[in-house]
C-alpha cells in the first residue's frame, strides 16, 4: 500500500482495514490491557496521588494510556494519549466527526459493492 500521506482522504478511507472502519464508525471496543498502577508525575500537585492505566481496543489494536489523579471519592482524568496501529489515522481529514458520514458510506460500499446500486450513487461526488 502506498504511504497514506500521499493519498487523498477518500483513498485513505478506502484503504482502512475493516476493523479500523468499524471502530471509526462505532468507536473502540475497549478492554483493560494494564490495570491501574501508581505513577509519579513531574510537576504534579505536592502530595498528589496519581495512577495510570492502559486500555486496548480488542478490534483494531489502538491503545489509550490514561493518567488520573486519585481523590478520596473519585478519579479525575488528567490526560490521555493514543497509540494507533499503522493505517488508522487519516491525514488531512480534520475532525473525526466531520468524516464520520464518509466512513459510514465506505462501510456501505464494501457491503453493497456486488449488489445493485442506483447509478446516481456510484459517482463518488454524489
Ligand atoms: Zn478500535
Amino acid at each position: 500500500m502506498p504511504k497514506t500521506a500521499k493519498l487523498s482522504v477518500t483513498e485513505q478511507i478506502q484503504h482502512l482495514s475493516d476493523n479500523a472502519l468499524v471502530c471509526r464508525d462505532l468507536m473502540h471496543a475497549w478492554s483493560v490491557d494494564r490495570p491501574y498502577y501508581r505513577v509519579d508525575v513531574e510537576g504534579g500537585v505536592r502530595g498528589g496521588f496519581y495512577v495510570e492505566r492502559t486500555k486496548g481496543c480488542m478490534r483494531c489494536g489502538t491503545q489509550r494510556v490514561e493518567l488520573y489523579r486519585v481523590f478520596r471519592d473519585r478519579l479525575e482524568l488528567i490526560r490521555s494519549h493514543y497509540k494507533y496501529p499503522d493505517g488508522y489515522l487519516i491525514a488531512g481529514a480534520g475532525n473525526v466527526q466531520a468524516i464520520r458520514g464518509r466512513i459510514r458510506r465506505e462501510g456501505v460500499r464494501r457491503v453493497l459493492e456486488d449488489m445493485e446500486t442506483p447509478e446516481a450513487l456510484k459517482d463518488e461526488s454524489a
